[in-house]
């Protein structure tokens, strides 16, 4: 049975300015609050906006909006924190995609649960997290990753993804390839640790505890080191427009890492499970002298060369302009193409 678009909560000409923590003003054709699957199935009912191009948000953390959005935005806002069982080796917790994904770290370190602890802080939507496997300070979303409920926008169909499914990568997944623009997140089930130990392979967070005196750290200490740190080196995006780091660390082949070592003596690489080595980007990028620089109203923020902020009322067009100067420069010096973590809309 189709429908119109008059029974459902659609806003036109909506601002996204407070919905992208570039604080980016652009304007969306039309925006709708997804508040359960049900406005889902309504939207897809609503013949009038079906030729409509999409744009599934959610906290807007990761994205750069480069101009006006001629089409509808879909919102998550559902809601939902639920533990859905357990069994030897984990305790399984469902969150809808609405959920902020930090408050369901704090949610879960509430009720007695570790293994999310290293992901404190990280901005967003909880629906967002497998997009792209967020990560920080050693641990990825896949490590703890249960499955996923999703809905196909196209047929209508409700898809289950298991962990395979889901195809995950550094920074990616089977939603920016196969299923972009299709799978809207609905919920995702996380398998926490039942023997749960703490995760300090990142000197940072080791070197935090130690200074708090912490030698058997609970979960509840690591996420508040971790927080402590992020708070330190980042900048909050309610005072300072940004969408955390902006490149991906390039991931290059030994003997182009070898070649630009015996160049560079300084170069910082981590050498992966496959032989190829992963560059800091922002090193490669403070090399070129942009650390604190400015192109327009976008800059690079002073403390982090890996993140471009927004100093005042930049446009999506100044972010590209900045982004694509770095990588020029980079490319120019180190022969290495850095490749942009945003989504660019
Ligand atoms: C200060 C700062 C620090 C950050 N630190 C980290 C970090 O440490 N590690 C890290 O990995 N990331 C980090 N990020 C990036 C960002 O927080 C994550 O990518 C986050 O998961 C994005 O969530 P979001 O809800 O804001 O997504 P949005 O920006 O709203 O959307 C991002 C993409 O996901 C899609 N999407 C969103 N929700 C859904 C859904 N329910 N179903 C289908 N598609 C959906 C969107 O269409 C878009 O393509 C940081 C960002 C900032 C601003």
């Amino acid at each position: 049975m189709t429908s119109t678009a008059s029974t459902l909560p659609l806003q036109y000409d909506f601002s996204l300015r407070q919905h992208n923590t570039f604080g980016i003003d652009a304007v969306a054709h039309a925006y709708l609050p997804v508040t359960s699957v049900q406005t889902l199935h309504a939207f897809r009912r609503a013949s009038d906006l079906s030729g409509l191009p999409r744009l599934v948000l959610g906290g807007g953390s990761n994205l750069v909006l480069t101009q006006d959005f001629a089409g509808l935005v879909l919102h998550m806002c559902n809601r939902g924190l639920e533990i859905v069982g357990d069994d030897a080796d984990a305790t399984y917790v469902r969150a809808a995609a609405g959920e902020s994904w930090h408050g369901l770290v704090q949610w879960t370190l509430a009720q007695g649960l570790g293994g999310l602890e290293n992901l404190s802080l990280i901005p967003g939507s909880v629906g967002a997290a497998p997009i792209q496997n967020i990560g920080a300070y050693g641990i990825e979303l896949q490590d703890r990753f249960h499955a996923l409920t999703a809905i196909d926008i196209d047929t209508g169909e409700i898809l289950t993804l298991d962990r395979a499914a889901c195809a995950f990568g550094y920074r990616d997944s089977v939603f920016k390839h196969d299923l972009r623009d299709r799978a809207v997140v609905l919920d995702v089930t996380l398998a926490l640790p039942k023997r749960w130990q703490p995760n300090l392979r990142y000197a940072d967070v080791a070197q935090e505890l130690d200074a708090r005196g912490l030698q058997a750290p609970t979960a509840r200490d690591v996420s508040d080191a971790v927080i402590a740190i992020r708070t330190r080196k980042l900048p909050d995006p309610a005072l300072i427009g940004n969408a955390g780091s902006f490149f991906k660390n390039p991931i290059v082949p030994a003997a182009q890492r070898d070649a630009l070592l015996a160049q560079h003596p300084q170069l910082v690489s981590y050498l992966q499970p496959d032989q190829n080595f992963k560059l800091a980007a922002g090193w490669l990028i403070d090399q070129c002298g942009w650390k604190g620089k400015t192109l327009g109203a976008a800059g690079i923020y002073e403390k982090q060369a890996l993140v471009l902020v927004n100093r005042g009322d930049a446009t999506g067009q100044d972010i590209v302009r900045l982004a694509q100067a770095v990588q020029a420069d980079v490319m120019a010096r180190f022969g290495v193409a850095l490749e942009p973590e945003p989504i660019f809309i």
